[in-house]
């Protein structure tokens, strides 16, 4: 089974120690691709210096999250320009809207999603998109410049069927992380999750965040990693009511075409 993670917080510092170990521990569980999130200006940097650094495993996206909109000045937006036309940046993101957390005020986070969209139309780049508790202003942004990008992944997903299919109805892909594994508050994804068109379904760990409850037993530190991929993988499987070796099939596919692997 192959797989691709498609958000790894790898640029965290609870790598930081044990790098090479994560990486092998992932390919002997068949995950030997990985897209490393860039969340702010530095992390961009360093998901790029990581992806430089293990060619053909690793690529990377360059965007600044909502939570740290507030430190997106100008150099920012014009650093976030020049990586994203670096090859190893196949998308502009983590960006988008998050008002369950509010870290930074809803019009700093609506200025900089909109620069940061901007940047993706301009330079016909993929969008890897974060919403939460933001639909009904992440909606009509998105719309807007949607046919100006070639695609665009909202990742994380765990909003209601009304957003997926608002989301899937712009030709969005969706991506699934361990929160499915959550039988505290993943039940409703797993009932529509049979909705997503297979090739645009994307599998993701959001590491470290976000351990999969699946994963038993659970590591006594907490950390996720992306060698614990495929427990989404196969709740995703069941769910849908299929193979796990067909999801796996599908859900690389698709991440190969989206992100140009
Ligand atoms: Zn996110």
């Amino acid at each position: 089974m192959q797989l691709v993670d498609i958000g790894a917080n790898l640029t965290h510092e609870s790598f930081r120690h044990d790098f090479a170990e994560v990486l092998a521990r992932a390919a002997a569980q068949g995950v030997t691709r990985m897209v490393v999130t860039g969340a702010s200006r530095e992390g961009s940097e360093q998901a790029l210096a990581l992806a430089h650094a293990h060619p053909g495993v690793l690529w990377a996206t360059a965007g600044v999250h909502p939570h740290h909109a507030i430190d997106y000045d100008e150099a920012t937006d014009a650093r976030l320009r020049e990586l994203a036309r670096l090859p190893a940046v196949r998308a502009v993101g983590e960006t988008g809207l998050d008002y369950h957390r509010n870290y930074s005020p809803r019009e700093v986070q609506l200025r900089v999603f909109e620069q940061q969209l901007a940047i993706a139309a301009e330079l016909g780049k993929p969008l890897f998109l974060h919403q939460r508790d933001a639909h009904a202003d992440f909606l009509p942004l998105l719309r807007r410049y949607r046919d100006h990008v070639p695609a665009a992944v909202v990742h994380c997903f765990t909003d209601t069927r009304e957003a997926l299919h608002d989301y899937l109805a712009l030709g969005c892909h969706i991506g699934i992380t361990g929160w499915i594994c959550d039988e505290r508050r993943g039940t409703h994804l797993r009932e529509f999750v049979r909705e997503i068109p297979a090739d645009r379904l994307l599998l993701e760990t959001d590491a470290p965040y976000l351990l999969p409850r699946t994963v038993r037993p659970q590591p006594s530190h907490r950390r996720n990693e992306p060698m614990y991929l495929k427990h989404i993988c196969e709740e995703v499987a069941r769910d849908r009511g299929e193979p796990v070796d067909v999801t796996a099939a599908n859900s690389t596919a698709a991440a190969v075409a989206f992100f140009g692997l």
